[in-house]
């Protein structure tokens, strides 16, 4: 890196980045969820992301939830004849708390055995949405385990919540889904990393608030996109670069077609017009790249969509979809 020319505040803000990692990257739709399948996927994600800090990197790690809370939501469902059930967003500081130890812990131990010493903690953040939001309409974003439609009308004698299809795969709990507004804690967020920790935070998308009229703010039931998330905590805190890891290395067009194409660097008016053409799923791509877009229009960095495998490789710029102004 050519660090010469650029100045003290400039360089440390080129090195602050915002990484997102799916909640499907962290349990995915084959594993039940047990405790052992969880720390090993942690530990896969953590040998990786450790490579961003042993490359320089500042890091804000943001998480999904969306196996997590959904196990969350099962466990209160068969409980709650004997234990009382709690609201959807008290679930999401849970899945918060227990996906931010996890990460938190085994990413410190992969950073100390390569003897850096570990510098980083994790924010439990509280999001803030409109109350008027028409996501609070309809539930449509999918949570937790996939099931058939009879595990489903079953399921559907003891849970509160509705149940959508999810493209093919089953049927799965669904809920509202509002877009991100504030976040409560970016500026501590941002005044840590400028005593230069690397922080977990934003997981799930955040704990959903509204605020009230007399000006204090409550909970809601909802579960907020987390790389839209993402992308606001990113603008707030004024990182460089906003990297958003899925399940592939490269975002396409015309996907899983004969004419399908990779992208690699693509401008935003170039982005904006393969969005508006309906390139990217509604459920899985499309919020990436819209998250990945936002970004870059208001923030003026670069936005990269790639495989966790690819990060450091697509962080230097040689693969990746990578989003520019
Ligand atoms: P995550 O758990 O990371 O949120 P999702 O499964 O929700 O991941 O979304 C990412 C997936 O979307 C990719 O792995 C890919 O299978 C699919 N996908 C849909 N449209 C596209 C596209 N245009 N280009 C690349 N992948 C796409
Ligand atoms: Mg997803």
């Amino acid at each position: 890196m050519n660090t010469g020319s650029i100045s003290a505040y400039g360089e440390e803000r080129n090195r602050l980045i915002v990484v997102a990692v799916g909640g499907n990257a962290l349990l995915t739709e084959r594993q039940r969820g047990t405790f052992e399948e969880q720390m090993e996927n942690v530990e896969y994600c953590a040998t990786e992301l450790c490579k961003i800090i042993q490359e320089g990197y500042q890091m804000v790690l943001t998480h999904g939830n969306g196996p997590q809370i959904g196990l969350i939501m099962l466990r209160d469902s068969f409980s709650r004849i004997v234990r009382p059930v709690m609201p959807l967003y008290v679930y999401s500081a849970e899945s918060q708390g227990q996906i931010g130890f996890l990460l938190m812990r085994s990413l410190c131990n992969h950073v100390a055995l390569a003897g850096i010493q570990p510098r980083i903690t994790t924010i439990l953040t509280q999001v803030i949405v409109r109350k008027d939001d028409p996501a609070f309409s309809k539930p449509t974003k999918p949570v937790g385990p996939f099931y058939t439609l009879e595990e489903m009308e079953e399921l559907q004698k003891i849970s509160p919540f509705p149940f959508v299809e999810d493209s093919g795969r089953g049927y799965r709990k669904a809920v509202c889904s509002p877009e991100p507004v504030a976040i409560v804690e970016s500026s501590f967020i941002k005044g840590l990393t400028s005593l230069g920790l690397s922080i977990i935070a934003g997981g799930g998308g955040g704990i959903p608030l509204v605020r009230n009229d007399d000006g204090t703010l409550s909970g809601c039931e909802a579960v907020i996109d987390k790389d839209l998330t993402s992308a606001l905590l990113a603008t707030e805190i004024g990182a460089s670069t906003l990297v958003i890891l899925t399940g592939v290395e490269r975002v396409a067009i015309h996907f899983n077609t004969p004419r399908q194409q990779w992208l690699d660097t693509v401008s935003l008016e170039q982005m904006k017009q393969y969005y508006r053409e309906g390139h990217f799923a509604e459920g899985s791509m499309g919020p990436k790249v819209l998250a990945a877009m936002r970004f870059v229009e208001k923030s003026g960095g670069r936005a990269i969509i790639t495989r966790l495998e690819k990060v450091v490789d697509a962080l230097r710029g040689e693969t990746g979809t990578i989003l520019v102004p």
